[in-house]
């Protein structure tokens, strides 16, 4: 399995950084987690085929998570000239909200027929399933209103787990969705501060030795995280990292 932390910023443009949006290749398919709205110039700095991309995996419907998704359609439809099916899956909320992003970032562009086959899916919580060849247990985070659920995603594919927390503050459904991982991508959004909505280092590191994970890379890093990076003991993420499990 390959990642690449396409961009690996949180919402804001701390250290310049794109906002969310890993590529994960494994054997028979390649898939984005999160398309945060600089995901598409990402993608391409990055030099990575739009048109071999089977599934965007949204965590929650927020812009720095999601908002590229708008863009990657219309590329796709008329830059990429894709005709691969394209899935999109994510939280409850996914399919009302895709035709209201589209009008929102580019009126009329909902009512366009794309050239390939799109396929919406809402994922349930806690439901183990595959979708898109990709295998996947959605757990539910706590990020804000619960009218907007946030998912984090365990993912199994070619015999390694990858698991990510997406946005959340602590929950302890993190400890199941991150243990024994091969690799946990956790957010730190704070180096020490505890906020709502949002983990820091210090609450994450509290619970690691319940999660275990085999090895753990931060992302989502505000600017106060970013000035503390020399001091934790694990990975940070950076845009364009690439590695193999
Ligand atoms: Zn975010
Ligand atoms: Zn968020």
């Amino acid at each position: 399995m390959e990642i690449v932390f396409v961009g690996c910023g949180d919402a804001f443009g701390s250290g310049g950084r794109g906002h969310t949006c890993f590529q994960v290749t494994a054997s028979g398919t390649r898939f984005l987690i999160d398309c945060g709205a600089s995901g598409l110039a990402g993608l391409k700095r990055e030099g990575i085929d739009r048109n071999a991309i089977d599934l965007l995996l949204i965590t929650h419907l927020h812009a720095d998570h999601a908002g590229g998704i708008p863009f990657f359609i219309l590329d796709a439809q008329f830059l990429a000239k894709r005709t691969r099916p394209l899935t999109i899956a994510g939280p409850p909320g996914l399919s009302a909200w895709y035709p209201r992003a589209m009008e929102l970032a580019f009126p009329g562009s909902s009512a366009t027929r794309q050239k390939f086959e799109l396929s919406l899916v809402e994922l349930a919580a806690d439901a183990p399933c595959t979708v898109a060849g990709v295998t996947v247990r959605p757990t539910l985070v706590q990020h804000g209103a619960p009218v907007a659920p946030a998912y984090g995603y365990r993912i199994t594919l070619d015999g390694k787990v990858l698991a990510y927390t997406g946005d959340t503050e602590w929950t302890e459904s993190l400890v199941e969705l991150g243990r024994d991982a091969d690799l946990m991508i956790a957010e730190a959004y704070w180096f020490e501060k505890v906020v709502p909505y949002h983990l820091s280092w210090g609450t994450l590191a509290q619970h690691l030795p319940r999660i275990a994970p085999r090895r753990l890379i931060l992302t989502h890093m505000g600017d106060d995280m970013l000035a503390h990076c020399a001091e934790v003991p694990c990975e940070t993420a950076r845009d364009g990292l690439t590695i193999t499990l």
